[in-house]
């Protein structure tokens, strides 16, 4: 059962505690507050979690700032969309939006190499207005023989440089739970210039104690849907995050494993944006450049890369994670689909293109 509180009450502890002693009435019932900073709009519900056939609606309805009491039926109780069609989707992270209104590019290094590509990275994406960025520190690999990420030792250097472009936000792998705590020391020791976005790889789509240990975290958590497993089984794994205190996450779909996709590293699988969206109340990203896996393009000229952004996009993707590098012979990881920094401005114009498309499609079709 949740019971959903006006938005915006600055009262809403109290309302929080009227909950809790109507509960408090019923046996075997436990309460889980959750808060939600939307973009336009602080949200508060309250869970009421167990035996919760017989509680009857009305005595929660009755509470002055209680807005409205949903029975849940679905497995997703936090980030479900639980029939509402106007739910709200998203969030602020240190002024990087993820919501329905706003397109959200993520851009940069597959894998941290020197201070120059960093910088070159930050640079670039500073000079088009971006503020989020893509780094990563800890890199899981198939084989144990490859390149396994700088780790801790270039996290200051990340976040320094971030500081100094202006990057509000480092989209940066974690593998595991020791390394969100190297993270956060790295960032104080900095001086907070910038957050981050814990982003789970596919690979750890359901190593459930990482999971549960970002639901602890008030950092957002960027999810890549396991390659190999259903949606509703990475949906479930996006529960386990939210279902410890931490609802801010973006699921990012980055294509899956199956040889027909070949001669892509991945099948496509921007089809299912859609359908994220109306089962949760997750902000949708996608990745095209795990998906496709090369700098290829069509006899048009256009990257493959770019022709799957754009069917993330049209369907209603919010955000798009997507490998640059300034100098792709030198990355240390995923070279070959990284785009090179002159395709920052032409892939931007790009993706504006889409998005404008896909709003007046919505203009067409609602
Ligand atoms: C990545 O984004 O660097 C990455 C490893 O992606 P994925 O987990 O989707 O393979
Ligand atoms: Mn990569």
């Amino acid at each position: 059962m949740v019971i959903l509180l006006e938005p915006d009450r600055p009262d809403h502890a109290a309302i929080v505690k009227a909950v809790r002693s109507a509960a408090a009435r019923f046996a075997g019932v436990k309460v889980k507050p959750y808060e939600f900073s939307g973009t336009t709009h602080a949200f508060t519900e309250v869970h009421l979690v167990g035996r919760t056939e017989t509680v009857p609606a009305a005595d929660f309805e009755a509470i002055p700032g209680v807005l409205r009491v949903v029975r849940v039926s679905s497995k997703y109780r936090i980030i479900g969309r639980h029939g509402e069609k106007d739910s709200p989707v998203g969030f602020d992270a240190n002024g990087v939006r993820f919501d329905d209104f706003h397109l959200t590019v993520i851009a940069g290094l597959c894998a941290v190499d020197t201070r120059r590509n960093v910088d070159a990275m930050f640079s670039a994406l500073a000079k088009e207005g971006l503020t989020a960025a893509r780094m990563g520190a800890y890199k899981p690999r198939t084989s144990p023989y490859d390149f396994q990420g700088l780790g801790a030792k270039c996290l200051p250097t990340v976040f320094e440089l971030a500081g100094k472009r202006g990057i509000r936000l480092v989209a940066m792998e974690v593998t595991d739970i020791r390394q969100i705590d190297e993270v956060h020391a790295a960032l104080k020791k900095a001086g907070g210039p910038t957050q981050v976005l814990f982003q789970v790889g596919t690979r750890n789509a359901q190593n459930f104690e990482l999971l549960k240990a970002l639901g602890k975290q008030k950092a957002p958590v960027l999810f890549k849907r396991g390659m190999g497993i259903t949606l509703e089984e990475s949906l479930n794994a996006c529960e386990y995050i939210a279902s410890e205190g931490n609802p801010n996450i973006v699921f990012c779909l980055r294509g899956v494993k199956s040889h027909l996709g070949d001669p892509h590293r991945n099948l496509v699988d921007f089809a299912h944006v859609p359908v994220v969206r109306r089962q949760t109340r997750m902000p949708v990203c996608v990745d095209p450049s795990h998906s496709v896996g090369s700098m290829r393009a069509s006899p048009d000229g256009i990257p493959d890369v770019f022709h799957a952004t754009a069917q993330g996009v049209i369907s209603g993707a919010s955000s798009v994670l997507v490998d640059f590098h300034p100098n792709p012979k030198e990355a240390l990881c995923d070279g070959p689909q990284a785009l090179t920094l002159d395709r920052l401005r032409p892939f931007l114009d790009y993706v504006g293109a889409v998005r404008r498309t896909y709003e007046e499609l919505v203009r067409i079709v609602s």
